[in-house]
């Protein structure tokens, strides 16, 4: 008999989420996605631990703010990981704006 512990789920703050409360991110249920890291049950996002996904999420994410950017940069390096210094992804939060649609204003009629 042969014993696994490939079905062992954990729970772990996940980084791919929007909705944190102001003590950081919800607490998932992970699962062993076979590959040596952790899926999120309820949202799919992928990470291999906690300060793993922060840094994930520095390389991968477009990012708005470089306050939060430095934020999620020092919980990687929390880790012993080493994010870029600066977004590789910024756009800031007036370019975002700009490419939304207009406000329906009057003024913008005129
Ligand atoms: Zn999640």
């Amino acid at each position: 008999m042969s014993s696994t512990a490939t079905d062992a789920r954990m729970a772990m703050p996940c980084m791919g989420e929007d909705e944190w409360s102001t003590s950081g991110p919800p607490v998932r249920p992970f699962a062993p996605d076979g590959n040596g890291e952790y899926v999120c049950t309820y949202c799919g996002w992928i990470q291999g631990s906690e300060t793993g996904g922060a840094d994930e999420l520095c390389r991968s994410a477009t990012w708005h703010s470089l306050d939060a950017y430095r934020a999620m940069a020092a919980r990687a390096r929390a880790g012993g990981l080493a994010p870029p210094a600066d977004p590789p992804y910024f756009e800031p939060a007036a370019a975002s704006a700009a490419a939304a649609p207009p406000p329906a204003s009057p003024a913008a009629r005129a």
